[in-house]
């Protein structure tokens, strides 16, 4: 067992990050745990266009190399352990790794979510054999040839929009009569003339020998099906936040997201969430880091009696 540090965090994606710039700022004695690589979903992610102060065009890959050389230039070190059990006790909250428990005064939850399943069937049989959850990363793949993304939010979108300049020919298929994506991004869809967008449709079946080779899907008002031949099924139907591990220390929604005031503390008062794991009205990239600076701010308020800047 290590001596009790002030504060751990879980998490390196951008709102872990920024609540660790913010604990090393604020001279607290931290650790910060991350299994993977330090960014996240930004690793995913193409230009990010919607970021106060670094103009447009960077890409989420360049961001995370950015918050490395931050945590480095820091002298922040993130430990490479997955968190696998949490409790607390009394005043203190514990967590177990694999090779180790670490203690803390306080904790912040900052472990992102990871991508929702269709549900189907065969979807485990032909992930990574044409059925893919992340565009940028599997795209590449799909030069020349026939995919559909499933969704019908921002992600959705994008990723339509991203495989339209790879891909022969990119079906949108939306469970809904209209997307939810914002109106400028769907004006660029519509403008692309290989999209084709299957409205109130859902996927029922992938078919294939090894590989992915078609598609049915049905649609929700007629029950007509058809069958679509491609080579990529793209999922973009929104995440599920990584919490299992946290449901005995903190309060969750029914879906599972940390449920926080606005200081970002959970129904435990030595515990603050922050990013994608949390219940919150805005999924971006601005305000997982807000919310980062927010929970490590809080914990300092929660450990040395007052706020930083009072
Ligand atoms: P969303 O929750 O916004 O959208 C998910 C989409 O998937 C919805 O259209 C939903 O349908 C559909 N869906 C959900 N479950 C199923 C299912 N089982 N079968 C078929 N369709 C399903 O998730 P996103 O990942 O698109 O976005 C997450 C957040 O990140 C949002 O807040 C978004 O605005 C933000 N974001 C912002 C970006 C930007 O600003 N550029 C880029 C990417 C994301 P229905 O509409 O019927 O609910």
């Amino acid at each position: 067992m290590n001596d009790p540090k002030d504060l751990i965090i879980v998490g390196a994606g951008i709102a872990g990050v920024s609540a660790a710039i913010y604990a090393k700022r604020s001279g607290l004695d931290f650790l910060i745990f991350e299994p993977q690589a330090v960014g996240g979903q930004l690793l995913l992610m193409q230009d990010i266009d919607n970021y106060v102060g670094i103009g447009l065009g960077l890409k989420g890959v360049q961001m995370a190399q950015t918050l490395v050389k931050t945590l480095d230039d820091l002298e922040i070190e993130v430990i490479n352990e997955r968190i696998s059990k949490a409790e607390f006790e009394k005043d203190q909250v514990i967590f177990q790794s694999e090779d180790a428990t670490y203690i803390a005064k306080t904790a912040i939850i900052a472990t992102g979510a990871s991508f929702k399943k269709l549900g189907l069937a065969k979807e485990a049989k032909f992930t990574g054999k044409g059925i893919s959850y992340c565009a940028v990363c599997d795209g590449f793949f799909f030069k020349g040839k026939d995919v559909a993304v499933v969704g019908g939010g921002n992600t959705a979108v994008e990723e339509a929009l991203y495989l339209s300049d790879i891909a022969n020919k990119v079906t949108l298929i939306h469970r809904r009569d209209k997307l939810r994506s914002l109106d400028y991004l769907q004006k660029q869809l519509l403008a692309k003339d290989n999209v084709e967008i299957a409205y109130n449709s859902v996927v029922v079946e992938p078919k294939g020998k090894e590989l992915l080779e078609e598609i049915i899907i049905e649609d929700n008002l007629t029950k007509d099906k058809r069958t679509i031949a491609l080579q990529g099924l793209f999922v973009a139907i929104g995440i599920n936040p990584a919490t299992e591990i946290f449901k005995e220390l903190v309060a969750r929604d029914d879906k599972g997201f940390i449920i926080t005031d606005q200081e970002m503390k959970s129904s435990c008062d030595l515990v603050w969430a922050c990013g994608d794991c949390r219940k919150r009205p805005l999924k971006q990239l601005i305000t997982a880091a807000s919310e980062g600076a927010t929970a490590a701010l809080s914990a300092y308020k929660h450990i040395k009696g007052h706020y930083i800047s009072s």
